[in-house]
C-alpha cells in the first residue's frame, strides 16, 4: 500500500518509509493512497476474532505484505499481551443507551498505550531489519510523553526525547514520565504550553536536513501508524455490540484533542464500518467544536481545564480531515493550509460545511458539567469516570436518541487524573503500579520553550 501526502508534494512511500517519515517531508501529513473497503461478509467474518486477531487483519490491509504475516502477528501479540485485561479493550454496558469502551488496561493506563505498545514494537522491529539508528522525538499534553516511553524503554538501537510542558500534566503523569531510570531516555520540560511544545517539535520535523541528521522519528498522533492501531477498538467495540442484537444503531462518542482518536473512527467509518454518528467531544478548548457548529477553524485562548491530555488548541490531524472533505484534492489542502499560516484561520462554508456536520456532531463540555459528569455516573452507575471519558460521556447524553445506543470511549483511568476527581470528594484507591511511581526518583530537564534550547539539548543528546 502507497501512502501520500495531503499536500500532494511526496513521492508516494510504503509504509515503513512512511512510518518513518512521520511528518511528510512536504509539511503534509501522510494517508493511504486508497481507503481499503470491507464487504459486509468480512465484516460478519471478523466478528468473533480476539483482539490481536482483529488487529492482525486490519494492519495486513495497511502493510501488504511489507512485514511478513507471522512477524507481524509476533508484533501484534507482544503489543497487546501485557494488557491487564484478557479482551484488550473491554465494553462496560452503563445503562440500556450507554456502553464504555475501556481503553486504559495497558501499561500506563491511558488509551494511548494501544497504539504506543505496537509503534514501539515496530520501532523495534525496524530498526533490527534495516539496521537504521531510530531517534523519537515527541511532543506530549501528558499521557503520550509516558505511553510512549514505555513503550521503547531500554530497546536496543532507539533513543526517545520527549517534551512536555513544565508543570501543566498531571502529577500521575508526570511521575510516568519522569520516573524512568533507561539511559535511552530523556525528559524535558518546557516553559510553556502543549501547544507550545507541539509547535518546536513540529517546526524541527519540517527542517529536513536537521531530521535526516540526527534520524528523528515521531511519535506523535500524527503517526499513521498510530492512526492505524486505533481503528481496531471501533470494530471490536462494534462487534461486541452487534453479538448482542445492538448493530443497528451504534453511535461513538471520542473525547478529542489532537483529532487523533477521533479520525481513526472516521477513518473504520470510511472503510465500511456502520457507525451510526460520531461524537465529537472537545473540553472548554473547543476549536473543533467550533469548527463542526460554525464552519471556522480557528485557535482561541488556551483554558487549562480537568482533562489537561486535551487542552489542546491546534489540533494536529485536523488536515487529515480536510484532505478527504475536500475530496482527497491535496491542492486544495494545500492552499487552506497556507492560508491557514498566514491568516490563522481556516472557514468552510456551503456543501463543505453542511458535509461536515454530516461526519461529526461535535460539543464542548465545561468545566462544572464535566464534574457533575463524574459525579452523577459514580452516584448513579458506581461507575468511576475521569474527566476526559466524562467529556464524551457529556456529549453522549446530547446526542443519543432513543433507538441508538453510544460507545462512550474511555481513555484514562480515573486514578490519572485523581485532582479532578478529589474536588469531588470521591475517594479512589489507585492501582499499585500507579501508587508505587510516588517513591521513585525523577529525571527531567527544565528547557525555555524555543527551537533553539531544545535543538541544543537534542544534540547532545542523539
Ligand atoms: C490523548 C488523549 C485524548 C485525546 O486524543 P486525541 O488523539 O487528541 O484525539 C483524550 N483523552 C486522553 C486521556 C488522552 O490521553
Amino acid at each position: 500500500m502507497d501512502y501520500i501526502s495531503t499536500r500532494g508534494k511526496i513521492a508516494p512511500v510504503g509504509f515503513i518509509d512512511g512510518v518513518l517519515m512521520g511528518l511528510a517531508d512536504d509539511g503534509g501529513l501522510l494517508v493511504p493512497k486508497h481507503i481499503p473497503q470491507l464487504s459486509e461478509a468480512t465484516l460478519r467474518a471478523w466478528q468473533n476474532l480476539s483482539y490481536p486477531e482483529l488487529a492482525l487483519e486490519l494492519f495486513s490491509l495497511y502493510i501488504d505484505g511489507e512485514i511478513p504475516r507471522e512477524e507481524l502477528k509476533q508484533l501484534v501479540d507482544e503489543s497487546y499481551g501485557n494488557f491487564r485485561d484478557d479482551e484488550v479493550t473491554p465494553v462496560r454496558r452503563v445503562n440500556n443507551g450507554l456502553h464504555i469502551l475501556e481503553l486504559f488496561h495497558g501499561p500506563t493506563f491511558a488509551f494511548k498505550d494501544i497504539a504506543l505498545q505496537f509503534l514501539g514494537n515496530l520501532y523495534g522491529y525496524i530498526s533490527k531489519k534495516r539496521n537504521s539508528t531510530i531517534h523519537i522525538l515527541g511532543a506530549t499534553s501528558g499521557d503520550t510523553g509516558a505511553s510512549a516511553i514505555e513503550g521503547v524503554r531500554g530497546k536496543e538501537g532507539i533513543r526517545i526525547c520527549i517534551l512536555h510542558p513544565h508543570g501543566k500534566v498531571s502529577k500521575v503523569q508526570e511521575l510516568q514520565m519522569t520516573t524512568v531510570d533507561d539511559a535511552n531516555v530523556l525528559n524535558l520540560a518546557v516553559d510553556g504550553n502543549f501547544d507550545d511544545c507541539q509547535r518546536i517539535i513540529k517546526e524541527l520535523f519540517a527542517d529536513v536536513a536537521f531530521k535526516q541528521r540526527y534520524h528523528l522519528r515521531a511519535i506523535n498522533s500524527i503517526n499513521i501508524a498510530r492512526i492505524l492501531a486505533q481503528t481496531v477498538y471501533y470494530f471490536y467495540a462494534y462487534f461486541q455490540l452487534a453479538k448482542q442484537g445492538q448493530g443497528e444503531k451504534v453511535n461513538f462518542s471520542v473525547p478529542t484533542g489532537n483529532f487523533g482518536d477521533i479520525f481513526a473512527g472516521y477513518m473504520a467509518k470510511r472503510m465500511g464500518l456502520p457507525i451510526n454518528k460520531l461524537i465529537l467531544a472537545t473540553n472548554e478548548n473547543n476549536i473543533l467544536e467550533r469548527f463542526i457548529k460554525e464552519g471556522v477553524y480557528q485557535p482561541g485562548e488556551f483554558r487549562g481545564t480537568h482533562s489537561p491530555s486535551m487542552d489542546i488548541q491546534v489540533a494536529s490531524n485536523f488536515e487529515r480531515y480536510l484532505y478527504y472533505l475536500n475530496g482527497e484534492d491535496a491542492g486544495i489542502v494545500s492552499a487552506i493550509m497556507d492560508d491557514f499560516k498566514r491568516d490563522g484561520r481556516v472557514v468552510i462554508t456551503g456543501d463543505a460545511l453542511k458535509q461536515a456536520q454530516a461526519d461529526f456532531a461535535a460539543y464542548g463540555v465545561r468545566n462544572e458539567e464535566c464534574l457533575r459528569e463524574i459525579d452523577a455516573c459514580f452516584k448513579a452507575y458506581s461507575y468511576l469516570l475521569d474527566p476526559h471519558t466524562a467529556c464524551g460521556v457529556a456529549a453522549a447524553h446530547r446526542f443519543t436518541a432513543d433507538d441508538e445506543v453510544t460507545v462512550a470511549l474511555s481513555t484514562a483511568h480515573p486514578a490519572k487524573f485523581d485532582e479532578a476527581i478529589r474536588l469531588l470528594d470521591i475517594k479512589q484507591t489507585a492501582p499499585a503500579q500507579i501508587q508505587a511511581l510516588a517513591d521513585k526518583p525523577q529525571f527531567q530537564t527544565r528547557v525555555a520553550g524555543t527551537n533553539e534550547a531544545v535543538a541544543d539539548q537534542l544534540v547532545r543528546f542523539f
